[in-house]
């Protein structure tokens, strides 16, 4: 079993994105990302050369006192958090984080989809991207799908996401104009409101200026 894991830092803020926008949340951003978009936010945790490796056992200890402080959930993320298997890790967060009332702390987890779910999240936040396009699992199983917006190609993309879903119950579905993109911002907005089944994700942690 993996016991430690390359960790880029460890936050408690509200999540800013997506279906659970402005709830608290225990952020754990591993290294390591592979998948390579140009206009990403996190290169700092595409190697994991340059990230201290923390024990599995440390960042479920962190998760729980983030719950004891109001977290409502731990959040996953990265880099991209599937290259590394996480069951491990979130077995021992549910192990660590179950409550009194016997209800573990729900974990999520932020993927590009490029690699096999590991760790049975409660919630998957699948963010395709064009030029590394994700596994049939993630597009079946994910519970929010994310496209991030700069241009025309990408809501074509979205679009391409939703048919390759063959599922009855479709999960959220959200476009995100990239930050400072104002084409982005524009057709997002558009396109959402003549296609009510989208809905628009903006990042708002970067718009309070926190983590
Ligand atoms: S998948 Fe995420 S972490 Fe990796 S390069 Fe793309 S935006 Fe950055």
């Amino acid at each position: 079993m993996k016991s430690m894991l390359p960790v880029v830092e460890l936050f408690h803020s509200l999540q800013g994105e997506g279906a659970h926008a402005g709830r608290s949340a225990f952020f754990i951003r591993l290294a390591s990302c592979q998948v390579g978009c140009p206009w990403c936010d996190t290169k700092n945790s595409w190697s994991k050369d340059n990230h201290p490796e923390k024990n599995i056992m440390y960042l479920s200890e962190e998760a729980a006192k983030a719950r004891a402080a109001g977290a409502a959930f731990v959040v996953i993320t990265g880099g991209e958090p599937l290259h590394h298997n996480l069951d491990p890790l979130c077995t021992t967060i549910r192990q660590v984080t179950t409550s009194k009332e016997k209800e573990t702390m729900p974990i999520h987890i932020e993927t590009s989809g490029v690699d096999l779910i590991t760790g049975n999240p409660n919630w998957i936040t699948l963010s395709p991207k064009r030029h590394s396009p994700p596994r049939q699992e993630a597009l079946q199983r994910c519970h929010e799908l994310k496209v991030v917006i700069h241009g025309k190609d990408d809501l074509i993309f979205a679009e391409a996401m939703k048919l390759r879903m063959k599922r009855k119950n479709k999960p959220l579905l959200f476009l995100q104009p990239g930050w400072n993109c104002h084409e982005g911002q524009k057709l997002a907005f558009e396109f959402v409101k003549s296609h009510p089944i989208w809905r628009l994700s903006m990042q708002t942690h970067k718009w309070l200026g926190v983590s």
